[in-house]
């Protein structure tokens, strides 16, 4: 293998002793963070990214509240809840795991959410605090990968950045990061034409497409910094990324694994995030 292993468990292991740090000196101060967690029905998947959170809650003493509500709650029922949530002086974060159930507004949850407890950055006075770099919170998903970025001491002004994938969540901010540092960014998408020769002339590549195994050898420049967002399953039920690790790796510079990349990173920004909101 040529590339270098970004490990996202040990630089996020290293980042959640300083965060922990953090919530010790604000624990002199009398100041405790705190977490809500809000989760509709009983999809498997958001149980366990529910479950990770309040775990790192814990580990970092940073008190948190779960809040389980059943498949058919409805949207005024749920909208009460954040209002409520909004108000509560102990309780610096909201969080609302998504997916929410089909009938419910997510958007309008979200917008409900008050923009200094809106942890996640999805609100769109944050996002629009993103676009003109005046913000508080970023994403957890892009604020993670530029901390892995960081980690390679590769400076990413001045270089070509390709991010393929534009979701709201990931691709778009994720792309605004890059051009805030100072890279030249690309944002491809699906109707993006000659794919390959766009992502090969990336220095940072970042993958957030949720297609298994997608990104191949041949579209990827020697030495690249290769990130990959993507959680997919192969053909034998086993995780993997939107990148051909094995491929790419003889390829790229440097590259994040599929678990133990990108992942990692996410809920110990959305602990950041929390207590960048508790310190106001
Ligand atoms: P979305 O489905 O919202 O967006 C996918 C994007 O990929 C779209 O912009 C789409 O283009 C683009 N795309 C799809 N097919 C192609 C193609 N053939 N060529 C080029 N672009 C393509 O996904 P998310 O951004 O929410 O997530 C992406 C992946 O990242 C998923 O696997 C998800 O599970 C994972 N993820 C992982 C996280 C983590 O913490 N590790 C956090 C969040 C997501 P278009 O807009 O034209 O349709």
């Amino acid at each position: 293998m040529k590339a270098k292993l970004i490990d996202g468990k040990a630089v996020s292991a290293k980042l959640r002793e300083s965060l922990k740090q953090e919530v010790a000196n604000l624990a002199e101060e009398g100041i405790t963070p705190g977490l809500a967690v809000i989760i509709v029905g009983d999809d498997p998947a958001s149980k366990v990214y529910v479950r990770n959170k309040e775990k790192a809650c814990e580990e970092l003493g940073i008190y948190s509240e779960k809040y389980e509500l059943p498949a058919q709650t409805t949207q005024e029922e749920l909208t009460e809840l954040v209002k409520k949530l909004n108000q509560k002086p102990d309780i610096d974060g909201i969080l609302v795991q998504l997916p929410l159930p089909k009938h419910l507004d997510e958007k309008a949850i979200i917008e409900t959410i008050s923009p200094s407890k809106d942890v996640d950055a999805f609100h769109a006075q944050n996002v629009g605090r993103i676009m003109i770099g005046d913000y508080k919170f970023l994403p957890c998903t892009p604020a993670g990968i530029m901390e892995l970025i960081a980690s390679t001491g590769i400076p990413v002004e001045g270089k070509e950045c390709v991010v393929v994938g534009r979701s709201n969540i990931v691709g778009k901010p994720m792309a605004m990061l890059l051009l805030h540092q100072n890279g030249t960014v690309t944002i491809c998408h699906s109707r993006t034409k000659n794919l390959a020769e766009v992502t090969k002339r990336a220095d940072i590549l970042v993958v957030a497409i949720g297609k298994a195994k997608f990104i191949t050898a041949d579209m990827v420049k020697e030495g690249a910094v290769v990130i990959d967002v993507g959680m997919n399953r192969d053909e034998n039920g086993k995780l993997c990324g939107d990148v051909d690790f094995d491929a790419v790796c003889e390829v790229a510079g440097a590259i994040t694994p599929v678990p133990g990349g990108v992942g990692p990173m996410t809920i110990t920004m959305l602990m950041r995030n929390t207590i960048t909101a508790a310190k106001g």
